[in-house]
């Protein structure tokens, strides 16, 4: 016909094109899965068609009841998902089937593996969408005309899900979008009644529109009740159904960890219901990624991502508000002038504190959570000071105290263990938990029994800074100067220095250049030596960083530490010979610095003294004979 010779071929968008390659080779076994999919793109068009009416209520006159309407087709070997909803215009179409209009995409696609189970996994958290389809297609055609165009401004697009598909105007009659799948030969059972009808009370139950299946000569039937989830009472919705509503809103592949069903009634009246995924999205660190919940005003669907309702830190939360006091139209702006929002949120907030407080005690499914999730908590510590208390008593840290590097102790299993009249609890910030563990600051310490927490993460150094104190005890630095040295016997440091005066002095002279001065140490016990920051001085950490992102910064020597009843630093007493004393001074700073995981300013020149000292008593030693 005419319409067919007006089509037009256009390539897919790249990453599309590879998203489709993995996700039919890795999302075999979930195959099932375009049916949410695609029942979840038919409820949302329904939504945005209610929303828009709002305002035009005309969009709704000649098709008032809106609804999903699956149709089977076996002996052809089709199923079709119908809405009457929103629908698509021919650049609609285009940009929305056949892009991927989300940011840091082609670096999640540069993540994939090729091993199908894990990127299975991967793509679940990406969330697949329309494209799904083609997992159970061999091709797929939608027909679709917007809410309010006229009839001839309908349009069709098909593909074979191989690199491009075919975009042509058509008419048609009825407002709303219908996605034809035709079926690989190996997937024909989702054109088959039975199969179809185990699956799909699943994946439109909580969906608030009607669902209709229709199939052969068989009578239509409604499978769903139609009303939305979350305005039903927690007694009457199943644990199957939470999931699946999660799944629904989420796009997430995999269950969540908990949720929360709440209805506020009085001064502010609305419903909330939150979500705790178990895995991390993949653009969790874009702070420019779309989050927040989805909000509805009296079941009217508003807006998505309605950030203002959690802070920055608990982006990772899903859900739903639906408030019966919200004007209608409410926008993204007059949400943020809303009397009620502060209320709101911090309202929500602590019922999210609450759930994660839940969670915290649940030792399987809390450490999981923690490393999914752990570094935005502390993010919460910083930023949010009214719930400091609360978000302290959900971190959790590696310590010496434990015995891999896995972060489960909390502050107050630390309190815990500390010993009676200990009014300090002891960190330690390195590079990584090796490090940190071998870390001489901390030598005395651990002879002396006191835990010391490990801290690795690139937020720690703000972590420590925000939180000052828990409980009462303050949080002290392991590498600072002033760190008093439990245990370390009862002669006084004014006597230590006193004794070793003279070699204090000498080292002092040799490393003028490098260090602020040269103390007797009280802190270390197995290493020769170690430098410390005095209490003013940026740690090494949030000096790398700083350094990192190019600010200038003052000039600050450390403090060399020595532990004089090393057998390195009587080696360094007893030498004679100036030249060497001011190498092995130098070596002795060197080591400390790499002890800590300081990079040294001149590699090159340690390597030669390095050489020099081992090469030294083979060249006395050959003089020798
Ligand atoms: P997502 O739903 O995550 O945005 P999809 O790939 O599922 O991603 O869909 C891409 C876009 O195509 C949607 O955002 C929507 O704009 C449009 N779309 C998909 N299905 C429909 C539909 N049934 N009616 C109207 N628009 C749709």
């Amino acid at each position: 016909m005419a319409e067919a010779a007006q089509a037009e071929n256009r390539p897919f968008q790249t990453e599309v094109r590879q998203l489709l390659k993995l996700m039919i080779h890795s999302l075999y076994s979930n195959k099932e899965i375009f049916l949410r999919e695609l029942v979840s793109n038919a409820s949302d068009a329904l939504d945005k068609l209610r929303f828009e009416a709002l305002s035009a209520p005309d969009l709704l006159k000649d098709d008032p009841e809106l609804g999903i309407t699956l149709t089977l087709d076996e002996d052809a070997g089709t199923i079709s998902i119908a809405d009457n909803g929103i629908g698509m215009s021919y650049e609609d179409v285009i940009d929305n089937l056949g892009t991927i209009a989300k940011s840091g995409t082609a670096e999640f696609l540069s993540r994939m593996s090729g091993d199908a189970k894990k990127d299975a996994r991967l793509i679940g958290q990406f969330g697949v969408g329309f494209y799904s389809a083609f997992i159970v297609a061999d091709e797929v055609t939608v027909e679709s005309r917007r809410a309010g165009a006229p009839p001839e401004e309908g349009v069709r697009w098909q593909s074979r899900g191989e690199g491009e598909f075919s975009v042509e105007a058509i008419s048609r009659e009825q407002r709303g979008t219908t996605v034809t799948l035709h079926l690989k030969p190996d997937e024909r059972e989702f054109a088959e009644n039975l199969r179809v009808e185990s699956l799909i009370g699943n994946y439109s139950d909580h969906i608030a529109f009607p669902v209709t299946l229709v199939s052969g000569d068989d009578e239509p039937r409604s499978v769903n009740t139609a009303t939305a989830l979350w305005t039903r009472s927690r007694s009457d919705v199943s644990d199957d159904e939470y999931k699946e509503f999660y799944k629904h809103l989420s796009h997430d592949f995999a269950d969540p960890l908990l949720w929360s069903h709440n209805r506020v009634e009085g001064k502010r009246e609305y419903t909330s219901l939150l979500y705790l995924p178990a895995t991390a999205p993949y653009d969790l660190w874009n702070r420019d990624a779309p989050r927040g919940l989805k909000l509805y005003v009296q079941r009217v669907f508003i807006m998505d991502d309605a950030e203002q309702f959690l802070p920055l830190y608990l982006r990772f939360v899903k859900g739903v508000v639906d408030s019966s006091d919200l004007p209608l139209n409410v926008s993204r702006e007059l949400l943020q002038q809303n009397a009620d929002l502060k209320a709101m949120q911090s309202a929500l907030t602590r019922r999210v504190l609450d759930m994660l407080k839940k969670l915290s005690g649940d030792a399987d499914k809390y450490p999981g959570f923690w490393k999914q999730f752990g570094a935005v908590l502390k993010e919460g510590v910083i930023e949010d000071a009214a719930n400091r208390d609360r978000l302290a008593k959900l971190l959790r840290f590696s310590s010496t105290h434990s015995a891999g590097a896995e972060q489960d102790q909390s502050l107050d299993d630390y309190l815990g263990r500390a010993a009676e009249g200990q009014d300090e609890i002891y960190y330690l910030i390195a590079e990584n938990h090796a490090t940190a563990l071998a870390s001489p600051h901390i030598e005395r310490l651990k002879s002396a029994g006191t835990e010391v927490l490990l801290l690795t993460d690139r937020i720690d150094p703000w972590l420590v800074d925000a939180l000052r104190e828990y409980e009462g005890k303050t949080l002290v630095d392991a590498s600072g100067a002033d760190v008093a040295a439990s245990g370390a016997g009862d002669i006084s440091k004014d006597a230590f220095e006193n004794e070793h005066k003279g070699l204090l002095k000498k080292i002092r002279k040799h490393l003028k250049e490098r260090v602020e001065t040269v103390t007797v140490s009280q802190r270390l016990v197995d290493s020769p030596a170690c430098v410390v920051s005095g209490p003013d001085a940026l740690s090494p950490q949030l000096k790398a960083m700083l350094e990192a992102t190019g600010q200038a910064l003052p000039e600050s020597r450390p403090v060399l530490e020595i532990n004089v009843g090393h057998p390195l630093v009587a080696r360094l007493d007893a030498e004679s010979d100036d030249e060497r004393f001011a190498s092995l001074a130098n070596v002795l700073l060197d080591h400390a610095l790499l002890a800590e995981g300081s990079q040294l300013d001149n590699p090159a020149e340690y390597l030669a003294r390095i050489n020099r000292l081992i090469l030294e008593p083979v060249a006395a030693d050959t003089s020798d004979e």
